[in-house]
């Protein structure tokens, strides 16, 4: 079992942002940015392309919604959307809110964020959701 199946059984903790029935939304406990967000498929996969066309299909149509929830929440340029997964065998997508390019930039430093906070964030992208 991935550590991201135990967050969406409820086994690790999670600041959750959003769900529906195959896809769930938190966020990212490591965040570069304010709103850091991963969506996962409930469903157990390693690897994002390896999810059949339909799934893809419905993860990224969720990931808009979850998206669309985060910049009403933060408001920032764009949303943008990363996938790497050499960290976690469990597929995701990784939504950051821009300002500008260096946003993306995983090597930066983590935000050091307390619960209350991380608590906050999620609470205001769940409400837009
Ligand atoms: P990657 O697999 O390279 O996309 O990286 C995995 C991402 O998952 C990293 O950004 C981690 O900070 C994040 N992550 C790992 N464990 C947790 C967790 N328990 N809750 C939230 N995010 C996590």
């Amino acid at each position: 079992m991935t550590i991201f199946s135990k967050i969406i059984a409820g086994e690790i903790p999670s600041y959750k942002c959003a769900e529906n029935d195959r896809f769930y939304a938190f966020l990212d406990i490591n965040p570069i940015a304010k709103g850091h967000t991963l969506v996962v498929p409930k469903h157990e996969v390693d690897y994002l392309f390896d999810l059949d066309d339909d799934e893809l299909a419905d993860m990224i149509v969720f990931a808009k919604r979850v998206a669309k929830a985060i910049r009403a929440a933060y408001p920032c340029r764009k949303v943008g959307m990363a996938v790497l997964g050499l960290e976690v065998n469990h597929a995701h997508i990784h939504l950051i809110p821009l300002q500008s390019e260096g946003d993306m930039d995983f090597r930066r430093e983590k935000l050091q964020l307390t619960a209350e906070e991380m608590e906050e964030i999620a609470h205001r992208i769940r409400e837009q959701f």
